[in-house]
């Protein structure tokens, strides 16, 4: 199993939150549906162009374990800081 090819199937991909109160389920766009959903808009599970998840009724979709994106070289950092803290980060060649 290539984990490269496997970990790419969420690369680019946004995770939106329905805003149904009794919902708040978060569901996995492609990038094209991804780039029609309007910011300013709350969203909700009907607006998914994804048939099989596109009702409040339906369970979210499965994240993947930790495991699988530390095996793909990716890090996984949990804040401690307040929601809406603003964030910097260093990355090894940037800034320069
Ligand atoms: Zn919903």
């Amino acid at each position: 199993m290539d984990l490269a090819v496997e970990s790419s199937e969420f690369v680019n991909r946004v995770w939106v939150q329905c805003e149904n109160e009794s919902c708040l389920k978060w569901r996995l766009l492609s990038p094209e549906a991804a780039a029609r959903v309007e910011r300013s808009e709350p969203w909700y599970c009907f607006m998914n162009a994804d048939a099989s998840y596109n009702s409040c009724s339906v369970s979210e979709e499965d994240f993947p374990a930790e495991s699988r994106f530390l095996e793909s070289g990716y890090k996984i950092v949990y804040s401690q800081l307040p929601l809406g803290s603003l964030v910097l980060v260093k990355l090894q060649n940037w800034p320069r």
